[in-house]
């Protein structure tokens, strides 16, 4: 690729270049994984992702617009795989807190960050119904509402 965009004529400072196929870059996720797994704090664990065929990849919730790839609008399809999980609800109250501390972040990126960070205040309440079960969620947590 840099080859290409040098042959485009266009003029960049290579030496701050970051590309994280280098060993130089990777090496550090590579630690701060060993770091937090060392700690307990990732797991492995099968778990459902969405899945884009076109772009063969694995989609986070906010890159899937009305179940279709942001990318390329193909049909977003669920599929179990092994993955690996950080321990992040163990701090998903400071997560939210410092959220709040940050200035000059759009509105738009805090709310999918909170969104992202899932954590909520609630009650949720099942209920069956004619052989259906129902959930409800309340939040943040009242009141719940009378039923005849
Ligand atoms: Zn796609």
């Amino acid at each position: 690729m840099r080859s290409q965009l040098k042959q485009l004529g266009l003029s960049y400072d290579w030496r701050r270049e970051v590309a994280t196929c280098h060993p130089e870059y990777y090496r550090w996720g590579q630690w701060l994984f060993l770091q937090l797994y060392k700690k307990g704090l990732c797991y492995k664990k099968h778990a459902r992702v969405n899945w884009c065929p076109d772009c063969a990849t694995v989609l986070a919730n906010e890159q899937v617009v009305e179940g279709n790839c942001e990318r390329c609008s193909a049909t977003v399809e669920q599929k179990e795989l092994d993955q690996w999980f950080f321990r992040i609800t163990d701090y998903s109250q400071r997560l939210l807190d410092d959220l709040k501390l940050l200035s000059g972040w759009p509105d738009k990126v805090k709310i999918m960050q909170e969104n992202w960070i899932g954590r909520s205040e609630g009650a949720e309440l099942a209920l069956r119904w004619k052989a259906q079960l129902m959930r409800l969620l309340f939040s943040p947590p009242g009141p719940i509402p009378s039923m005849a």
